[in-house]
């Protein structure tokens, strides 16, 4: 196993961690595409808190494991991994957690709506949908999660599970797994208070606008 990879790998799980994006237990899998090849290297621990470097495992896309050991509540879900990285060839990074408030709307079987601005910023402008259940890793829970996926948005929320989230770059993914999560969040908190509101449709392309302009400027220093 080529020493970068599960290095890097086990740096991305412990940013997840960091994040706070995470439940407890720190359940939960990263993986990594080798670029240019039909690889990943995925977490094969059962928490992503202080995963060991022993535990990454190289499999190939069409799931078969090719180095290191993969239990089999972990290899339950490389399916899951393999079918983003199919489905989408500029996905680098595939991210599944149980952060806490998405994972209460997945149980729910409620989608996320475009309740806080970072969404509509930051490629989600439709809210996070929903896969239907189907037992972790299946063919039927591929096959919902391919049929929930909104084009171009890099997030849904698995039934009954948690979230799977798939970007460009490991740190896109950590980036939206934590504004899935704050959305999520924000939604809970004010459903006492009234409830969450929508940012208007019209407004999304707005906010992804003003964001980008701003990032087209770059720092700005006095
Ligand atoms: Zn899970």
């Amino acid at each position: 196993m080529e020493a970068d990879f599960v290095n890097h790998v086990i740096d991305v799980a412990q940013r997840v961690v960091a994040s706070g994006a995470i439940s407890a237990n720190g359940h939960g899998n990263v993986s990594l595409r080798v670029p240019g090849s039909d690889e990943m290297y995925i977490t094969g621990g059962s928490s992503l808190r202080n995963h060991p470097a022993s535990a990454v495992a190289r499999v190939g896309l069409d799931g078969v494991l090719r180095e290191g050991e993969l239990p089999p509540i972990q290899g339950a879900v490389v399916a899951m991994h393999t079918a983003m990285y199919a489905d989408n060839l500029d996905v680098g990074c595939v991210l599944h957690t149980h952060s806490p408030y998405a994972t209460a709307f997945a149980v729910a079987r409620r989608p996320i709506g475009c309740w806080v601005e970072a969404l509509a910023m930051f490629g989600l402008p439709t809210g996070v949908p929903v896969a239907a259940y189907g037992p972790r890793g299946s063919d039927q829970a591929v096959a919902n999660i391919r049929a929930a996926i909104t084009p171009g948005v890099p997030a849904v929320l698995l039934a009954n599970h948690g979230v799977l989230v798939f970007h460009r770059t490991p740190d896109l993914a950590i980036l939206v797994g934590g504004i899935v999560e704050e959305a999520a969040q924000a939604a809970i908190n004010s459903a006492g208070i009234g409830g969450a509101i929508e940012v208007p449709e019209e407004l999304r392309a707005a906010a992804l606008q003003r964001a980008m302009s701003f990032d087209t400027r770059g720092t700005v220093r006095v």
